[in-house]
């Protein structure tokens, strides 16, 4: 195997990425790209790579799940730069955004049912903005001030979102009393100051409404990057609820080769035959962002 000379790389102090799976079930294919390109990206450019465990859903979680992601990580050589941080054991810092933006005026709550927002069209339509309704069996909501739906993506280049999503006045908090991904998320990137965010294409449309909640919050927003989705074969996303194959812990070197080809790279035959480490290497010094494929099918 013939490992070229070290690319010139910009060096960027200040890059911060993670990772961000939700413990509903192990990793399966799908998300180890993820894992993987975030992972590679951070290196690439002398970052720091976190991983974050959003488990704040938890009659979606599955138990053992956690621990199981964070071994499959180091079986595959994705190993993680400071503590893991847990979204569970965050709720008093979502509890102070909450209560800095009611204190602005710019959260309010609401009563609708998920069938009275779907007899209207489906995108809530600010109908309890000026109703003061108590704070009891209410979701909270964000006054949205910027709606922003246009944004430059890092690996998809200008992305434009459904303006009429982007303007709603999405929830923070649901009416169960669980936080909102919107609020969870963005709360914890400013929390651990990310600069940098490399993740799945079906996030593309969410992130439009990160931005603006960056941007409510007045904090900087990172910068994003979404790479391709693996799909199945009838053009679904590969996902625990599809029942992606598990991975195998034990002999990670072919899945690893697997997701660097589902990448679009192309990695030396004898490649497979190296140490996860030494596949990890290769995959820094050597992925290139700028040819990664659009969505993919895998086989099952
Ligand atoms: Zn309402």
């Amino acid at each position: 195997m013939q490992i070229p000379d070290k690319r010139s790389l910009t060096l960027n102090t200040c890059y911060r990425g993670r990772f961000a799976p939700s413990p509903s079930g192990p990793l399966h294919f799908g998300s180890l790209v993820t894992a993987l390109a975030s992972f590679i990206h951070a290196k690439q450019h002398q970052g720091t790579w976190l991983v974050r465990i959003e488990d704040i859903d938890p009659p979606r979680e599955q138990q053992g799940a956690s621990q199981h992601i964070l071994n499959t990580l180091e079986a595959f050589g994705l190993h993680w730069d400071d503590s893991v941080l847990y979204q569970s054991q965050q709720s008093e810092r979502y509890n102070d955004t909450l209560a800095d933006l009611f204190n602005q005026k710019l959260t309010y709550y609401c009563q609708c049912t998920r069938a009275e927002i779907k007899a209207k069209g489906g995108v809530y339509q600010g109908q309890c903005k000026n109703k003061r309704h108590h704070e009891n069996n209410s979701a909270i909501r964000l006054v949205n001030h910027f709606a922003i739906h246009e944004y430059q993506d890092l690996i998809q280049g200008d992305i434009t979102c459904n303006k009429n999503l982007a303007k709603e006045d999405f929830i923070l908090k649901r009416k169960d009393g669980l936080y909102a991904y919107q609020l969870a998320v963005v709360a914890d990137d400013i929390e651990q100051n990310i600069s940098h965010i490399i993740r799945g294409c079906d996030l593309l449309e969410p992130t439009a409404r990160q931005l603006t909640l960056f941007r409510t919050l007045e904090k900087p927003a990172p910068q994003f990057g979404h790479i391709p989705l693996a799909v199945t074969e009838n053009g679904y996303k590969l996902s625990k609820q599809n029942k992606a194959p598990a991975l195998d812990l034990t002999n990670p070197q072919p899945t690893l080769i697997a997701v660097l080809k589902f990448l679009g790279q192309v990695p030396p035959d004898d490649l497979i035959n190296y140490s996860v480490n030494d596949i990890i290497t290769w995959a820094i010094e050597n992925v290139l962002f700028t040819t990664l494929p659009q969505q993919r099918e895998i086989q099952l």
